[in-house]
């Protein structure tokens, strides 16, 4: 009687606990690419050999970002003898290695082979395990605005759209900064129509100098942007008369939080990746977010990237990384042979007025780093920085980094 007692009071304490417990779910952290490219538009690999890449890297989720187009019906590539198209007889042979002869489908024509393009329903039915591989749908919306006058100037400006659901048509506008701001709101509205959190960030601000730090501050639907790109062609360094992303997102932060009175930028790493057979142009592999979700699934990593749960890296790895409690709190991840400094940068505001724009507020050396703000902040943010060099870098002599979303108060 006492024993079943006892179990009965066991079992329901354990019920209680369940219930009653911290009924938050376990997060965890989820490495991912959201930009990338394939055969079906100017990369230089298969769609299958490109994911590949990818599962074998380590990464849980990938988005395929190819130029106005989804990896969607029926598309035959045409396989090139006299290395004129983006697929050779090597290459071919190298998908048949890999996947199975069965796995490849050819036809010839009258010039020719060809070989169909796998579609991202097939993409996932060959390469995804639930909790431990995903696609998220994606497209690299892109267009430019041509300047008018003697000498007319085509500005780049091209925005992934991550988690969605169907093709979305690049826009048009009468500047750099309204076509960007279309292009944003028929990304958001697309997510509204299909219910399902989408997200938009504008790529390379600094690829042909298509957008400036001005433009960038004045993204109103979204507001994510790459502050690294591991393709080699987009400037991210800036010049003499161009500041580097990282300055764009302190000039545009800054100008975000007080005279536009818009909301912080967020930050994200990508690869930009095109070569995948040895070329050093663009190669998957040099930068990536981390995002803390309770599970791998698109709707869940946009939702958590929304609420800035996610940090972007080239090569450092955080344990950690907290805003509140009156403090901005790093924790990085140990390597052997490695050192690491953070540098906590922000804007102060000094007598109502902006101080120095992206000051390095304090550096600290080591595993952890604390900064506890003094109150004249407009925002912080965090940028770890390895004394490795990065082994594939986007440019050479850069190290390894991680960068912590802003933090406003
Ligand atoms: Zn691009
Ligand atoms: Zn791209």
């Amino acid at each position: 009687m006492i024993r079943t007692l006892i179990a009965t009071l066991s079992c329901s304490l354990l019920w209680f606990a369940l219930v009653a417990g911290d009924d938050a779910p376990e997060t965890r952290w989820w490495k991912g690419n959201t930009h990338t490219h394939t055969l079906w538009s100017d990369g230089r690999a298969a769609p299958e050999w490109v994911a590949k890449q990818y599962v074998d890297g380590g990464y849980d989720f990938l988005v395929l970002s190819d130029h106005n187009t989804i990896q969607a019906g029926e598309r035959w590539f045409p396989v090139s003898e006299d290395g004129s198209s983006r697929l050779s007889p090597k290459e071919l042979d190298g998908l048949i290695a890999e996947f199975g002869a069965e796995a490849v489908q050819l036809r010839t024509t009258e010039t020719g082979r060809e070989m169909r393009l796998l579609t991202l329903p097939e993409l996932r039915q060959r390469f995804e395990v639930p909790g431990e591989f995903l696609f998220i749908q994606g497209e690299e919306v892109t267009s430019h605005f041509r300047s008018t006058g003697e000498k007319p100037v085509n500005y780049p400006v091209h925005i992934n759209a991550v988690n969605i659901e169907a093709y979305i048509a690049p826009r048009g506008g009468d500047s750099v900064s309204d076509l960007l701001n279309e292009s944003l709101e028929a990304i958001i509205a697309h997510g509204e129509e299909s219910g399902r959190p989408v997200l938009a960030h504008l790529n390379h601000p600094n690829f042909g100098w298509g957008v400036t730090w001005q433009d960038v501050a004045r993204m109103g639907a979204d507001r994510f942007f790459e502050v690294y790109n591991g393709h080699r062609g987009v400037r991210s360094h800036g010049d003499e008369t161009h500041p580097s992303t990282e300055s764009i997102w302190d000039q545009a932060l800054t100008l975000r939080l007080t005279a536009l009175g818009l909301g912080p930028l967020f930050g994200v790493a990508t690869d930009d990746a095109h070569d995948y057979y040895g070329g050093l142009t663009s190669q998957s592999g040099r930068g990536w977010i981390m995002v803390r979700s309770a599970s791998l699934d698109g709707d869940s990593l946009v939702r958590a990237m929304r609420a800035g749960e996610f940090y972007a890296s080239s090569g450092v790895t955080l344990d950690d990384v907290q805003m509140g409690d009156g403090a901005y709190r790093v924790s990085i991840r140990a390597q052997p042979g490695e050192t690491f400094v953070t540098r906590f940068v922000g804007t102060r505001i000094v007598d109502g007025t902006v101080a120095t724009v992206g000051e390095v507020l304090a550096e600290q050396a080591g595993l952890s780093a604390v900064y506890e703000p003094k109150g004249d902040e407009l925002y912080i943010r965090a940028v770890v920085t390895s004394s490795r060099l990065h082994p594939n870098p986007y440019a050479e002599g850069d190290r390894e980094m991680a960068w912590g979303q802003p933090w406003v108060r």
